[in-house]
């Protein structure tokens, strides 16, 4: 049974807090607990550690006997950590991380008993997965989930097991996780970006993807969360009248951060820090205890698992600090959710940032070059790039100013547009002398001065440029990045690949110079992805209509924005660049489907469970003490009681009609929610959930507020908004 309200307030009331002093020197714990070069220099032989480092920077494979070379370095760093055990650390399609711990510890055929951990262990683990979602294709093919290691992430200790991120897939190797299909696109972006920023710089031999995401978040007392049903099960409020004040004086906004709540952020990033997580900034955000972390940036991939490590760490430190963290995308009605923006750059093995100008007119070019290719990119698959940051949860949060529009668009400010307004006038073919020297000086040459002065900028756009990078901003905070990162970085690396094809193209047959042919085919680009470029107030309904005209795709639910990803065009595309099969496709579309009737099944069963258990005793409760205190006066004042007792009638007629008026809506959900269920196809399942059962959360929401307004505090059993986000 959850908590009462008053016992979690006086609970909360009466706790002492722990103070943890700001650790002095972060750089001397960084990593600490990460098998990193310095551990693998010292546990690893030296053709190990060249083997392993062959593996992360070009692919290659690592072969069983240095898998059990490098097992052993691993096991022995573990051990000399006092880890105990090791687990491969995956992320099936449930959206979160998953382990299985086995003891280093085992008997030998002797009896004796030993630590043992090697190359196969390292390399290969099978879960018993049967119960992670599949999306079917465990079923089509009879296949069973197997675990394999990815040596691009390196292994780390979490409290006393040796995890090893891992991709996760069938036996078939169809892709059972969000990982496996992020690796294939960070491959295919490598490829495809290295081909092209040859042009500038033929020591160029690997391109890698940067994300650096900011973690917005709520810190909620802990005893009061848990006294809350639908908190504990759905992680946001499904009922809750506003508190009399909320962000309207904006007063949290980058404020003094609490003391408690410090002392929770330097705990959390000492232990960030340790697992070479490198967090960096901390401020509170726009709603009351709400509140940001973000990292420097990383490879993709790193920073993807590290997110994903940071959400665990989170919800363990926070416990500690009788906290409970809510990353759910819009956990209280009328106080802005919170989001993760995802910056996304490339860069080069030569130590270039790709989307920063430089300063010589061909690092421009060069910068202009994949600038250009990521508009162009975003606007052939903007459907897609929206499918990637579908979920039940975010639909709360996209399109309800205070998140980006459920439309992709992009902003690029006023100076880079006039850029690319001049470069579309360039004209066709082979370019005068003048024109060059033109080009040069006043258009390519004029943009490092132009991106110093970054004021320009637009808070209302979902995929903005912001000087060096671009940062997508309708990624849900609880969203794994995988999802956004694997979708950008597929949709550059074909746009990537048919820029060079063109390029070649105008270089062999018109015999082009290379900076010419490169102009005409960005020129042509510029013209043909105008639509996606938008620089307005993206929260106006104006908007809507423009991106309509535009022929934009505006998918305002999870069940529309996910039917793209089996279109046509998208099962093409992924193939094309091998990052995801049909099957593969078609079984996460599956997955994410599910997922969302899932979520929103079991806030129909809450809400249900509330207002039959909670709410209407509650409002019975009170009805009593009035009918008492309207008999009472009745005794008293016999017939004349009417006159005296008028309000406490009226107030007994309104909680009377929101009863009667919360019970028959509660059951017209339950039925509509019988009525999907029966739906012979997921999609059909879907789109009831979504247009039948979900439009009755808000209906039975708007009751249980009034009642809320109307019924003594003392009787009202749910903790109020008041206290949860107000609470110091
Ligand atoms: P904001 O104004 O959006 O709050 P911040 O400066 O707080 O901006 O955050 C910027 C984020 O962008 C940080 O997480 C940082 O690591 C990330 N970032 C900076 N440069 C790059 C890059 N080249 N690639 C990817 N991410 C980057
Ligand atoms: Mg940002």
């Amino acid at each position: 049974m959850s908590r009462t309200r008053f016992d979690a307030l006086a609970e909360s009331n009466n706790r002492e807090y722990t103070t943890v002093e700001e650790t002095g020197r972060r750089s001397q714990l960084f990593g600490q607990q990460v098998f990193n070069e310095e551990k693998m220099l010292q546990f690893l032989t030296k053709e190990a550690l060249e083997k392993v480092k062959a593996a992360i920077f070009q692919g290659t494979k690592i072969d069983r006997k240095i898998a059990d070379q490098v097992a052993e370095g691993m096991k022995a760093w573990a051990l000399s950590m006092g880890a105990t055990h090791y687990t491969h650390w995956f992320q099936p399609l449930t959206g979160s991380t998953a382990e299985k711990h086995d003891a280093f510890f085992d008997i030998l055929s002797d009896g004796r008993a030993m630590e043992k951990f090697g190359g196969a262990q390292l390399v290969q683990q099978e879960p018993d997965a049967s119960s992670f979602p599949s999306g079917g294709i465990r079923n089509t093919f009879e296949a069973r989930g197997y675990t394999a290691w990815d040596p691009t992430s390196p292994a780390f200790i979490y409290k006393t097991t040796l995890c090893i991120p891992t991709i996760f897939v069938a036996y078939t190797g169809e892709a059972l996780d969000n990982k496996a299909p992020l690796l294939r696109a960070l491959h295919a972006v490598d490829e495809a970006a290295t081909g092209v920023a040859q042009y500038f710089d033929k020591n160029v031999r690997k391109v890698h993807a940067t994300l650096g995401w900011e973690q917005e978040y709520f810190l909620i007392d802990k005893a009061l969360a848990e006294s809350r049903l639908d908190l504990i099960m759905t992680g946001r409020t499904m009922v809750g009248n506003a508190a009399a004040k909320g962000q309207q004086l904006d007063d949290h906004y980058f404020g003094v951060i609490p003391s408690r709540v410090l002392s929770f952020m330097s705990d959390l990033e000492k232990q960030c820090t340790k697992l070479g997580i490198p967090v960096k900034t901390r401020h509170n955000e726009v709603a009351p205890n709400q509140f940001e972390l973000a990292p420097v940036f990383e490879e993709a991939n790193l920073s993807v698992d590290h997110n994903l490590l940071l959400m665990d760490v989170m919800e363990e430190i926070a416990d500690r600090h009788h906290f409970k963290v809510l990353f759910h995308e819009k956990p209280f009605a009328g106080v802005n959710g919170s989001g993760k923006h995802n910056n996304w750059s490339l860069a080069t093995d030569t130590g270039v940032n790709l989307l920063s100008p430089g300063s010589t007119p061909m690092k421009n070019l060069q910068f202009l070059t994949f600038f250009v290719n990521t508009i162009k990119a975003v606007d052939t698959y903007e459907e897609l790039l929206r499918s990637s940051i579908a979920s039940a949860s975010n639909d709360h949060r996209l399109g309800a100013n205070e998140a980006p529009p459920s439309i992709i668009s992009i902003f690029i400010g006023k100076q880079l547009s006039d850029v690319l307004d001049e470069l579309e006038g360039v004209s066709q073919g082979k370019l005068s002398p003048q024109e060059k020297t033109e080009l040069k000086l006043n258009v390519v040459g004029k943009i490092p001065e132009i991106l110093l002065d970054n004021t320009d900028r637009n808070r209302t756009s979902p995929f903005a440029f912001t000087g060096n990078k671009f940062e997508m901003r309708g990624v849900g905070a609880k969203t794994n990045c995988a999802k956004p990162m694997t979708v950008l970085n597929t949709i550059v690396a074909k746009q990537l690949t048919s820029f060079k094809k063109e390029v070649d193209a105008l270089i062999d047959k018109k015999s082009l110079k290379k900076d010419e042919a490169v102009f005409n085919i960005l020129r042509e680009y510029i013209k043909t992805s105008k639509r996606i470029r938008f620089d307005g107030d993206g929260y106006g309904t104006e908007w809507q209509d423009e991106a309509r005209l535009r022929k934009l795709s505006n998918n305002k639910n999870t069940p529309e924005a996910l039917q793209v990803l089996t279109s046509k065009e998208s099962i093409a595309l992924f193939n094309e660049m091998q990052v995801m099969s049909e099957v593969e496709l078609k079984a996460h579309q599956e997955v994410e489907l599910e997922a969302y009737i899932l979520h929103l099944q079991i806030e129909g069963r809450v809400l249900g469970e509330m207002a039959y258990n909670h709410i209407i005793p509650a409002a019975v409760r009170y009805q009593n003490v009035l009918l008492e205190n309207v008999t009472g006066l009745k005794e008293v004042y016999g017939a004349a009681y009417n006159k005296v007792a008028e309000n406490q009638l009226n107030i007994l007629e309104q909680i009377g009609e929101h009863l009667s008026e919360i019970k028959k809506l509660t059951d017209e959900m339950t039925a509509s929610r019988r009525r999907a269920n029966g739906l012979s196809t997921i999609n059909k399942r879907a789109q009831a959930y979504c247009q039948d059962v979900k439009p009755y959360f808000d209906s039975i929401r708007e009751q249980s507020d009034s009642l809320e307004k109307l019924i003594s505090d003392d009787l009202w059993p749910l903790t109020k908004y008041a206290e949860l986000l107000f609470k110091k």
